[in-house]
């Protein structure tokens, strides 16, 4: 039998919305099944029947009746092309949940915490406060420009900064790591990192810099 005659034996998770973001992001809606996860980790999503699969964060809180994941449409890209084109009732191949990130920051540990993110990089910030609204977090979010600022009027009053690269419109005009460098950090702060690589390499030099224990920082780089 092959896997995919084997994998509609069993209840699929099937597609019930693709909501557009912004030109180049959007948010796939799909059934969560018996599917449990906590708010950082990871899934591996493809479109059912299709050989290509890459790796999504949770968008979604942990405990609403359905996932999201939030993406990024690359150019060229494979799979962030495909996700895009679906269709409420198309199904799609899912693994996981897998990954560490974030579950050390959860309740009880009520620690300090910074998210700092490029672009879909707030997915699992995200996803955390939808789940623990009530943490104590600030939120450094790099986009290009303000229509990234991905639905924001989830995260509380003050907690989310907007550093935008490409227009004047957010909290800070420029990149992410120039406000970083002239912000105040308490040592004990717990600082989680999530986004593309130069990003997350460049902001730990920074971290670094003003004396945060590698022990305080922790990483998720998706390319
Ligand atoms: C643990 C983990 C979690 C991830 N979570 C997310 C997420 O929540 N949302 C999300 O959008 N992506 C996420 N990614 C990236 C994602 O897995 C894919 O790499 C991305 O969607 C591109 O896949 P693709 O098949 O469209 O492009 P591919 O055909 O695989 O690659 C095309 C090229 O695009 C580059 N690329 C990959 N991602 C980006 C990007 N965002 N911007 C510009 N270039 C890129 C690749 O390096 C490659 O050179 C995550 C990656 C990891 C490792």
């Amino acid at each position: 039998m092959s896997k995919i005659e084997i994998q509609s034996m069993i209840a699929p998770f099937t597609v019930t919305e693709v909501r557009d973001l912004c030109e180049a992001s959007y948010v796939v809606r799909f059934s969560k099944r018996d599917l449990s996860f906590r708010p950082g980790q990871h899934l591996v999503v493809g479109v059912l029947g299709m050989s290509d699969a890459r790796e999504y964060s949770v968008y979604s809180g942990r405990d609403e009746e359905f996932l999201e994941i939030l993406v990024r449409e690359v150019e060229n890209g494979v799979v962030s092309k495909k996700l895009r084109r679906l269709n409420p009732g198309n199904n799609l191949e899912v693994n996981g949940p897998y990954g560490f990130f974030l579950t050390n920051a959860q309740p009880p540990a009520n620690k300090k915490l910074l998210f700092i993110a490029s672009g879909t990089g707030i997915a699992p910030f995200h996803s955390f406060v939808k789940t623990y609204p009530d943490a104590d977090y600030t939120i450094l979010h790099g986009i290009r420009t303000v229509d990234e600022a991905y639905e924001k009027e989830v995260y509380g009053e003050g907690r989310y900064i907007t550093c935008t690269s490409k227009d004047e419109k957010g909290h800070f005009q420029g990149r992410l790591t120039e406000y970083l460098k002239n912000m105040d950090i308490d040592k004990e702060t717990m600082v989680y990192l999530c986004g593309n690589s130069d990003m997350v390499f460049e902001s730990i030099d920074i971290l670094q810099e003003k004396g945060l224990s590698n022990s305080h920082i922790f990483t998720e780089v998706y390319f």
